[in-house]
């Protein structure tokens, strides 16, 4: 195997798109590592993002939004105060993922190019309307993140393709958003079920949502007809009613040790459900 940490995310692409073999971005290396050590793959290269200045910063974009590097690890990603500020549902996602050693490591990118079913920041990112800015040998292309994953494992990135950072939208006044997740443990553990919410309100009430859910098909799902519920409203009871029934409508997860289909399409309602109500609180909603 051999290793590269180039400086520019094009000689990255360079090296991903040149290589015959299997070929790895290698970033916080949290999953990359664990598969590597258990045999599940076995790269000809594997390519560290971590040296490449523009993937290692946090901005804010001309609009007012956030662009995070592809490199950012979560431990920054919860110090930024003005992005815990507009977005605390995605610093809060972030947060949830290992433990203070992970922190120092993970990436947000690499936890949506990882592509789990029940990746913690990727309900949360897509109910922004996250985005992900790849480079590759053709260039440059912008993609939803909710676009990024098309499977357990399998990614719509083509060869010598890599994600170079995430853009959140610019935040209207009284927005909020919120990611829950339910797990057997408090913490080191992966979701049985996540759900992510973000709002706006005008005039106390709920005039644009977003709402996705994780683990509860093979991929992370965004869920227009619960936003739909609550959009209109404010979140009075048959609102949430509307977007609890939403929810459990889009589910279609697997049955295992962790969860049965009904659990995890009961339990999806409910995190949704009080997601939304925390979201709304903290876009300064009054029920
Ligand atoms: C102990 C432990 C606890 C964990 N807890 C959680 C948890 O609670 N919640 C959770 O969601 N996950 C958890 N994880 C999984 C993992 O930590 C996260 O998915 C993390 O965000 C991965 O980020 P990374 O930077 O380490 O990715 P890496 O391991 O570097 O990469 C992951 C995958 O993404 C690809 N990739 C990375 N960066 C790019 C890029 N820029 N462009 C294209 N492809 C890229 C890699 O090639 C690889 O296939 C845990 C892992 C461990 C070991």
């Amino acid at each position: 195997m051999r290793y590269a940490a180039p400086t520019t995310t094009s000689e990255a692409a360079t090296l991903l798109a040149g290589e015959s073999g299997e070929a790895f971005v290698l970033a916080g290396g949290t999953d990359l590592l664990v598969r590597m050590k258990s045999m599940m793959v076995e790269p000809e290269l594997v390519v560290d993002v971590k040296r490449i200045p523009t993937m290692r910063t946090i901005e804010t974009t001309a609009d007012g939004g956030f662009r995070i590097g592809a490199a950012v690890p979560g431990i920054e990603i919860g110090e930024h105060e003005a992005l815990g500020r507009a977005w605390p549902g995605i610093v809060e996602a972030a947060g949830l993922i290992g433990s203070d050693q992970i922190q120092g490591r993970c990436t947000i990118v690499g936890n949506v190019c990882n592509a789990s079913p029940a990746a913690d920041t990727t309900p949360a990112l897509i109910a922004a309307d996250a985005q992900v800015e790849i480079v590759g040998p053709k260039g440059r292309r912008t993609l939803p993140v909710a676009k990024v994953a098309t499977g357990p494992g399998q990614t719509s990135l083509t060869k010598g393709e890599l994600v170079e950072a995430i853009v959140l939208p610019p935040r209207p006044a009284n927005s909020g958003d919120a990611y829950l997740r339910f797990t057997p443990r408090t913490e080191m553990d992966i979701a049985v079920v996540g759900a992510g919410v973000s709002l706006t309100l005008k005039d106390g009430v709920v005039s644009a949502a977003r709402v996705a859910l994780g683990a509860v098909a093979p991929t992370a799902i965004e869920v227009p007809s619960a936003a739909a519920a609550i959009v209109g409203s404010k979140l009075d009871d048959g609102a949430l009613d509307a977007l609890v029934k939403a929810c459990r409508a889009a589910c279609k997860p697997i049955d295992d040790r962790r969860g049965t289909i009904e659990y995890r399409t009961e339990v999806a309602g409910v995190l949704a459900k009080r997601a939304a109500l925390i979201a709304f609180e903290r876009a300064g909603g009054i029920r």
